[in-house]
């Protein structure tokens, strides 16, 4: 079989459960023909339990990686190249804020938690990508998650101001390594109930106001098209495409009131 991803090596953080998005991005990426490398936090077990669910569940390997501890990023490029020889593409699905800072608690919360925000959710594409370079061949692509940071959301509070960096960082990260013919791009997706979805308050209000207001017919149960949006920039259909933000949103990012 063959596909937009055939011959591509492909890690991919972020599959903690079915409900999530880089879950997709995996099983669309295996259908697609790659061959994928799975990092799980907090534990293996249970992206090792999601994975027994993709559609060549033998061909994945789980590797634990906390993005914020530097000498499991050390040992990264090694473990990657034990395995898949090298890497063609790098997905970063990750994203974390202290409960304190999301809710409507954004005028109260602590820098402390502000910073783990920023740790995991932004600065942390810049310590993936830079751990899987020495890996990473010409052509390479690395796609992240974000959900559009032009706005001040409900509840979204301090995940917001994280986003904005996440969205520059990879703006930055184009920059960077456009020299080695690597692209960095991200899909700005809708609301999906995943279990990082599942833990802003007032989530519920906003996925509903959603699917009012957008052009397209928009489905919070359904990671699929933020899945097809990651694989197509992993793909060579996008081979001069970087520091892109690409939409995944039923379109609600183009419409007024
Ligand atoms: P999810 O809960 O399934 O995935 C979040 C992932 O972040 C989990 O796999 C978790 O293990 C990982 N993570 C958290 N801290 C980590 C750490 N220290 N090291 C490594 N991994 C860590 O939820 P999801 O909705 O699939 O989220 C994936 C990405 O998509 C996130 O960046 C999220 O902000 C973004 N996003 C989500 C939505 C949505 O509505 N669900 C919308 C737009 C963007």
């Amino acid at each position: 079989m063959t596909g937009i991803l055939t011959g591509k090596r492909i890690l991919l953080t972020g599959v903690l459960m079915e409900s999530s998005i880089a879950f997709h991005a995996a099983r669309l990426a295996q259908e697609q023909g790659a061959e994928i490398i799975l990092t799980a936090f907090p534990r293996p077990s249970l992206t090792e339990m999601a994975a027994k669910r993709l559609p060549r569940p033998d061909d994945v390997k789980v590797l634990e990686l906390d993005v914020t501890d530097v000498a499991q990023l050390d040992g990264l490029a090694e473990a990657v190249r034990a395995e898949l020889g090298g890497l063609d593409g790098v997905v970063h699905s990750i994203g974390f804020a202290p409960q304190d800072a999301l809710g409507g608690n954004f005028l109260n919360t602590s820098f402390e938690s502000v910073a783990t925000a920023m740790h995991v959710s932004a600065f942390s594409l810049k310590s993936l990508t830079t751990a899987c370079l020495p890996v990473m061949r010409e052509g390479g692509s690395v796609v992240g998650l974000t959900f559009d940071a032009r706005y001040a959301w409900p509840q979204y509070d301090w995940m917001g101001p994280a986003k904005a960096a996440l969205e520059a960082t990879s703006r930055y990260l184009a920059r960077d390594l456009g020299k080695q013919n690597i692209r960095c791009n991200l899909i700005a997706a809708g609301p999906i109930r995943s279990m990082a979805a599942k833990s802003i308050p007032g989530f519920t209000e906003l996925a509903e106001v959603w699917n009012n207001r957008s052009p397209l017919e928009w489905d919070v149960t359904d990671p699929g098209p933020a899945g097809r949006g990651v694989v197509a920039l992993l793909s060579d259909w996008f081979p001069k495409t970087t520091g892109e933000i690409v939409h995944v949103d039923g379109g609600l990012h183009a419409v007024g009131a």
